[in-house]
């Protein structure tokens, strides 16, 4: 066992969540220690994940406007607070073509209701935008954010009878990979992260007014005393957190979702990135580089789980390593269905398929519109003395919830005499 060594503000976690909140504190002149399983930053949900920068349209069901409004505030401050952890440097963008969003004829929210939840949505982000000039959404200050495809239009690229309405809108996405080797880069050079890869932790315990973090490393176990611990291990945060009897919210879920990356036919690069509404669906991102990130949800949607961690047979695949034949049966099988509903991404050529954990509370799936999933307003930072466990929710609100973690720590560091 090495020595137990003593930490100020130890991050477990290094995904966008981790690596943020390490990188707020350095800009505010704080060290951490960073800790992950991985050998890099960035390696599992952030990096497998769609990289939509959600303006809050998608989520039409919770009516109570609490999700779509929250992922609003997220979009509206990601691009300036990333480029500020980057320093200035605003390579770490690549950018989608625009959604269209397809209504499916049994979509289980009405085109009439979504076009008045997006209208309610666009009348907030002029309002943010006009109070706050220094909001963007990815560089950008929309005057719009949804208006009516016509039929023709939907036409050109989408096979009309396949949907019943569609909105051209201004949401983007961004391409995980660029961002992910920005910020890798950008961790290793802060002096005031000291990273520590291939540490997978074990167990957390409190000591006093201080935290005790075990595990395992390449040099056999190790462990280490904090004054501060964040807990930023996304779908394993939960298991962690009840070790020291903080319960979930309400019913754990775990969902294991595949991607398919592919080279999109060279006459589709760009053509608009496409989300299908309202239910168990799929989408379509196309990238700058000529690549589609493909997604359709009963193809992809691998795995359900209501423990407070999800199986270990999942780790491989959200590590990126799926196995060849599994690999290309899947992606033939999302390629089809999503050549039904747009055509020519059947000629698209698989790359690359693995997976993600989508993290939430609920118990019925998607297309049940009184399930908790349309619900995802009960997400952040969570304070506990020294302990905050943060659930980013989704990529889009992860840099809001860093600077609101940075801000609880040093408000913890304030109360213990500047320690
Ligand atoms: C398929 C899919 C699609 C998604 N699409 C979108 C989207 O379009 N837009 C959007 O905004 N959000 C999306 N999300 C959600 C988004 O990806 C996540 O909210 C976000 O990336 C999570 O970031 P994180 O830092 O919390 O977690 P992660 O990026 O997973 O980071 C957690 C880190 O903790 C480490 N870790 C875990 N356990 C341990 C341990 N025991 N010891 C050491 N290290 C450990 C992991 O190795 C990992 O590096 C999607 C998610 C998935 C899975």
């Amino acid at each position: 066992m090495h020595q137990e060594r003593e930490v100020g503000v130890l991050v477990l976690g290094a995904g966008l969540q981790g690596v943020g909140i390490a990188l707020e504190l350095a800009e505010r002149g704080i060290a951490t220690t960073l800790i992950d399983q991985d050998e890099l930053p960035l390696n599992r949900a952030s990096l497998r994940n769609e990289g939509k920068i959600h303006l809050g349209i998608i989520y039409a069901n919770d009516r109570s406007m609490g999700t779509a409004f929250l992922q609003l505030d997220g979009a509206l401050c990601f691009s300036r607070i990333l480029t500020r952890w980057m320093r200035g440097d605003p390579t770490w963008l690549a950018k989608s073509t625009p959604f269209h969003y397809l209504v499916a004829a049994d979509s289980i929210v009405t085109p009439e209701a979504l076009a008045e939840h997006y209208a309610a949505v666009e009348e907030r982000c002029r309002a943010r935008l006009a109070e706050q000039p220094e909001l963007d959404y990815l560089g950008e200050r929309p005057s719009w954010l949804a208006m009516p495809l016509p039929p023709e239009s939907l036409a050109v690229h989408f096979d009309a009878e396949s949907f019943i309405g569609g909105f051209e809108t201004a949401e983007c996405a961004i391409d995980t990979e660029v961002m992910a080797l920005a910020l890798r880069r950008r961790v290793l050079e802060e002096p005031l992260i000291t990273f520590m890869p291939s540490h997978e932790v074990r167990a957390i315990a409190r000591s006093g007014d201080q935290f005790s973090v075990e595990g395992d490393g390449p040099q056999g176990p190790w462990s280490l005393r904090a004054l501060q611990v964040v807990n930023a291990m996304w779908e394993q945060r939960l298991r962690f957190d009840q070790q020291l009897g903080i319960p979930p919210a309400g019913d754990a879920l775990h969902r294991l979702k595949y991607r398919v990356i592919a080279r999109l036919p060279e006459r589709m690069r760009a053509a608009p990135s496409a989300t299908m509404v309202l239910g168990r669906f799929g989408d379509v991102v196309v990238r700058p580089n000529g690549t589609a990130y493909l997604s359709w949800y009963p193809s992809a949607l691998r795995g359900w789980s209501h423990d407070i961690q999800p199986p270990q047979d999942w780790e491989p695949a959200c590590r990126g390593e799926v196995p060849a034949p599994f690999a290309r049966q899947l992606a033939k099988e999302v390629l089809a269905a999503i050549d039904a509903w747009y055509p020519g991404i059947g000629e698209c050529v698989p790359l690359q398929v693995d997976a993600g954990v989508i993290v939430a509370i609920g118990r019925s799936d998607v297309d049940d519109a009184a399930s908790a999933l349309h619900d995802r307003s009960h997400i952040g930072v969570n304070t506990q003395g020294g302990y905050h466990s943060v659930d980013s929710g989704k990529l889009t609100t992860a840099p809001l919830f860093a600077l609101q973690t940075a801000d609880r720590i040093e408000d913890v560091r304030r109360a213990m005499g500047g320690r």
